[in-house]
This record gives structure tokens, C-alpha cells and sequence, in this order.
């Protein structure tokens, strides 16, 4: 059996969707784009959504838009994907690497408070693998200390806790659309904000610095002159990705109950299995369920990977710790014991595949050959 590690959904649906665009006069940022902004705003229970071509450039986007630059510290995680880091260099600031938490993953309000200096001006939290971070302890602290939050809600379109949802208490919330999320048009993002101001400065930002987009522009009967008026980016999403995503909208939560359901079913399995663990979703948290991860003995992680793979099981590593990664260890200088959470995480991980499209004798497949891997790598 070959199992993939991860297949798209995608259908008749989206396919209708892009064909229609296509026929359509605009293909970049236009109707379809409004569209899906306001149906996601709608679904996440937040007031403003700025589609752009990525979570990264969101990240960037957020940052830039809270005048954050040289100078200035942001902390976050040591357990994630470098994207949520790199921008934080982009923008002349210092990325604050933190260790998180042996249980979950998550980065905790009570590591982040030790690190708060008169330089920090925000907190990036990372939703990973689709569980929430806890945002009223974030939200409690960032107000104590006056700085912002701009969640990593990459992994966590569909996630809640304490019944607050990605959006609705960071200032800034990036979602990611990359070809393996749970919604994608193969690249895409988008931030999520309740503040007025910050949504009108990221709508700007993410084309160009210009006061009027292309489609407002044209729906006037004659030209009218645009002005610069800030330095911006060209990370506009356009309407072909929109209309990709906005019927995915309505299966989130149909796609959702179908993760869950395979994650029981992993989490089951794997609690009666020696030798391996695997990451906890936090109480009143209602995960996402992004990515499944277990976490083995790290001297035996790499031959895991290795049976997987020679066994038709696809899988992936997220993440190794980021500050045992060349360029963060050259240029922040950490050795691997200063986040030992972290690394220990990122020595033991292996994500196997998770989507709605993983039929129930594929999800046993990957149980049976995770248990012989073990069972060979322990006689080994
Ligand atoms: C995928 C991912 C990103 C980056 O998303 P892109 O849309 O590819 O830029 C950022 N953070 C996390 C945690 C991710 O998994």
C-alpha cells in the first residue's frame, strides 16, 4: 500500500469556481477576493480578513503595518516553521526565540513574560498543529506590557479555546493556504484583524502603498489617479486563488469532523503502543487538527522516518527546532540545551498523513506500520 502524505480535496466545486473567473474580466485582486474576505471574516467571527499571497507575507505584512522595525524585539517560539521568524528579520527586528511547552508545544504567557524587555513590541504565539495557543493569557499580557500579538494561525483556520477563535483577541491573526493546509489554492494567506485601522493600513500595504486597488480603479467610468502614500508590498491575493478557496469555506467544518475522527482513532491506537507519545491538545481548546504528530525515542527518529518511507507511508518532520538550524544558530547564536523543550520536540517528531481524503484502511495501514517500525527498531 502507498499512502500519501498528504492529498488535496479539491473538486468539481473549485474547479466551477476558477472556470468562472477565468471567463470573467478581472483576474487579479476584485470580487472574488471581497468575497472570500468577507466569508472568512464571517466563518472566524472576526471583522476584518485581507486576503495576500501567503502566511509569510501576512506575518511581514502585520508586522510592518504595527510600525514594528530596528530596534525593536519579538518574541516567539522555537518550535515552528521558519516562516514565522524570517520576517521578523525582514523588518530590522530582533527575533526573541522561546521554549515552549513539553506537553502541547505551545509557547506559554508565563516563558513569554520572562523575556519582555523595554525593546519588546510583539508576540508572534504559533496555533501549532492546530491547537490554539492560550490567547487570553496572551491578550492579558500584551495589554499589561502594551505590545502586540500577531498570531501564527497557519495550521488553525477551524480551532478554538475558551471559546476565542484565531482573530479575535491578537491584533493581527496570518492564516496560510499552502498546497498542504487544510484550505488551499496551492499558495495564499490572509490576516485577520478586528481593528479598523490596522485593516485599512494592510489593505494599502499589500499593494503597493496605493490608495486605490486596480478594480476600483476601473468601476469608476473614467480615469482617476491613484497616489502612493505608503511604502508598500506587492502581496495582494488575486481573484483566481479566491475563487479556489471560497467553496472550501463551506466544507471546513464537514472536513474538520473527518480529522478528528481520524486523529481518535491515531490517539487510540498509539496509547496502547510502547515507545511513543504524542503531542496533548490543551483543555477547552478545539483543535484544528492540522498536522498529527508522534513523538519517538530520538535515537531511533530518523530509522522511523526511514520504515515509514520504505514502507509506502509518507512523512514529515514539524519541526525541528528552529535554533539548531544553520542560519538562526550563526546569527542568534544559541547552542541546542537553551530551548530544551524544543529541541527534545524536535529530535522525536514525525507527522504522519492527515486529510479528509485518508480512507479508514489507509489510517490502519499507518497504525500497523508505525507499530512494526518500532517493533523492529527496538530489536535492531
Ligand atoms: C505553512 C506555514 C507558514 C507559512 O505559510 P505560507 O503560506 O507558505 O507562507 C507559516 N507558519 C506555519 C506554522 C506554517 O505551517
Amino acid at each position: 500500500m502507498k499512502v500519501e502524505f498528504y492529498r488535496h480535496n479539491l473538486g468539481e466545486d473549485e474547479i466551477k469556481e476558477v472556470t468562472e473567473t477565468l471567463r470573467s474580466l478581472f483576474l487579479t485582486t476584485a470580487g472574488k477576493t471581497a468575497r472570500f474576505e468577507q466569508e472568512l471574516a464571517r466563518f472566524l467571527g472576526v471583522k476584518h480578513v485581507v486576503g495576500v499571497t501567503s502566511c509569510t507575507a501576512a506575518l511581514h505584512l502585520s508586522l510592518v503595518a504595527l510600525g514594528i522595525g530596528p530596534g525593536d524585539e519579538v518574541i516567539v517560539p522555537a518550535m515552528t516553521f521558519i516562516a514565522t521568524i524570517n520576517p521578523v528579520f525582514w523588518v530590522g527586528a530582533r527575533p526573541v526565540l522561546a521554549d515552549v511547552d513539553e506537553e502541547t508545544g505551545l509557547l506559554l504567557p508565563e516563558t513569554v513574560e520572562g523575556l519582555i524587555t523595554p525593546r519588546t513590541r510583539a508576540i508572534i504565539p504559533v496555533h501549532l498543529y492546530g491547537a490554539m495557543a492560550d490567547m487570553r493569557g496572551f491578550r492579558a499580557l500584551a495589554d499589561r506590557y502594551n505590545i502586540a500579538i500577531i498570531e501564527d494561525a497557519a495550521h488553525c483556520v477551524e480551532g478554538s479555546r475558551d471559546n476565542i477563535r484565531p482573530g479575535q483577541l491578537g491584533d493581527a491573526a496570518c492564516f496560510s493556504f499552502y498546497a498542504t493546509k487544510n484550505m488551499t489554492s496551492g499558495e495564499g494567506g490572509a490576516i485577520a484583524t478586528m481593528r479598523d485601522d490596522l485593516a485599512e493600513r494592510l489593505r494599502i500595504l499589500r499593494l503597493h502603498g496605493m490608495s486605490k486597488g486596480a478594480a476600483e480603479r476601473y468601476s469608476s467610468k473614467t480615469y482617476i489617479h491613484w497616489d502612493m502614500i505608503d511604502l508598500g508590498y506587492k502581496y495582494n491575493m488575486f481573484d483566481i486563488q479566491a475563487a479556489l478557496l471560497l467553496p472550501q469555506i463551506a466544507k471546513l467544518e464537514e472536513n474538520l469532523k473527518r480529522r478528528e475522527w481520524i486523529c481518535q482513532r491515531y490517539e487510540e491506537a498509539f496509547s496502547r503502543m510502547g515507545g511513543l507519545d504524542f503531542p496533548k491538545v490543551p483543555k477547552g481548546c478545539r483543535s484544528a487538527r492540522h498536522l498529527f504528530t508522534v513523538w519517538v525515542h530520538e535515537r531511533i527518529r530518523d530509522d522511523v522516518l526511514r520504515y515509514l518511507g520504505e514502507h509506502g507511508v509518507g512523512c514529515a518532520v514539524n519541526y525541528r527546532a528552529v535554533h539548531t538550524l544553520t542560519y538562526y544558530r550563526q546569527r542568534l547564536g544559541h547552542k541546542p540545551q537553551d530551548f530544551p523543550n524544543a529541541l527534545s520536540i524536535g529530535n522525536r517528531t514525525v507527522t504522519l498523513p492527515l486529510y479528509p481524503g485518508l480512507r479508514d484502511e489507509e489510517v490502519e495501514y499507518v497504525i500497523e506500520t508505525l507499530g512494526a517500525a518500532l517493533q523492529e527498531l527496538r530489536l535492531a
